[in-house]
């Protein structure tokens, strides 16, 4: 059994949503007259109660068009230490931007709004950057699925709006908070300037992000997206796909979130782990005793035929996703208990 737990972006589509991309019907979305696409773009700026939103071929381009949207060169961003903007998009922010970070060092990937007060800079104070963007990870993905309580997020949009700083959401794994926490949409879209979400991850759609905003943000996207070389032609094909795993899913993810929680007991009691980080959503982060390395216990879990990653130096990945199934998921526990060091 091949067992890929390295990440929720692994999934493949299954063959009723390539039945769905098959059916699609599509035009040129360069002349915005492909009809899923438009489709599509409507079904998730409604779902979130926001004007518009814009598709694009990856997260990482629709993070860096919000980046670029909001921002001029030499302008700061505020986030925690350990955003995707910042650590994951390969310098992006200030290659395509110009910006540079305000890193906040939070817990688990999440930041406060008294950290965020602290970290702006006095804009007359005209030696430091300009602080003029705040951006939140939701699920936070190298703090291990960790996820906002909604009245921090209030907090922290006060603050923006007292300093006139705009406020993006990398919500890359948005789904699975909202699953968990039993959170609306909505509740983000009254919050945010921008939105990312991705498909292409926990709803396991191929290709697919969408950037949702007010109707003037969005046109100025569309410029930025086709700068960045982002605009496609019969993406109706990729949005058929996106609008499958909206309506199919969702809920579903709740499944991910309860193997995610089984995997982390079962690792709290093996012998060679020594700490397992708390289980919220779908990742589970967990270091064996530091005298085992982190490559021995990749190598023993590949020869059971098992695949999971190295998130920092003594920490371990796994992720649970569509593909990893209930039979699968026994085998991995089973499998657990036998390796020994
Ligand atoms: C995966 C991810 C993204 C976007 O990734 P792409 O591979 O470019 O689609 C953005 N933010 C977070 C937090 C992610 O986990």
């Amino acid at each position: 059994m091949e067992i890929n737990l390295i990440s929720d972006t692994v999934t493949k589509p299954s063959p009723e949503m390539l039945q769905a991309m098959f059916q699609a019907k599509v035009g040129d979305d360069v002349f915005k007259q492909d009809p899923t696409v438009n489709e599509f773009e409507r079904i998730v700026a409604d779902l979130f109660g926001m004007e518009a939103a814009l598709f694009f071929p990856t997260g990482t381009m629709a993070n860096q068009t919000a980046i670029k949207l909001n921002t001029n060169p030499g302008d700061q961003i505020i986030c925690d230490k350990w955003s995707h903007i910042h650590l994951y998009e390969s310098g992006g922010a200030s290659a395509n931007s110009g910006v540079n970070f305000n890193l906040l060092d939070g817990h688990r990937g999440m930041i406060t709004a008294e950290q965020v007060k602290d970290g702006i800079n006095d804009p007359s104070f005209y030696h430091m950057p300009m602080s003029k963007m705040v951006a939140i990870e939701n699920t936070t993905n190298k703090g291990g699925g960790a996820c906002y309580e909604i009245s921090e997020l209030q907090k922290i949009k006060e603050i923006c709006k007292q300093h006139n700083l705009t406020y993006h959401l990398d919500g890359a794994r948005l789904w699975n908070a909202l699953v968990a926490k039993k959170q609306h949409p909505k509740q983000f879209g009254e919050l945010f300037d921008t939105i990312s979400v991705c498909f292409s991850k926990g709803l396991g759609a191929p290709i697919g992000s969408v950037l949702i905003a007010d109707k003037e943000t969005i046109n100025r996207a569309l410029r930025i997206r086709k700068i960045f070389g982002g605009n496609l032609r019969q993406s109706g094909y990729l949005a058929a796909a996106g609008i499958y795993a909206l309506q199919n899913n969702i809920s579903r993810l709740e499944d991910d979130h309860r193997r995610a929680k089984e995997l982390g007991n079962k690792l709290e009691q093996c012998s060679w782990v020594e700490v397992v980080e708390p289980v919220e959503t779908n990742i589970v982060i967990f270091s064996p005793f530091p005298h085992i390395s982190d490559q021995l216990v990749i190598d023993r879990l590949k020869q059971k035929g098992i695949a999971i990653s190295l998130m920092a130096k003594g920490k371990l990945r796994i992720v649970t996703h569509l593909d990893y199934r209930q039979v699968m998921h026994e085998y991995v526990l089973e499998a657990f208990d036998k390796i020994a060091f």
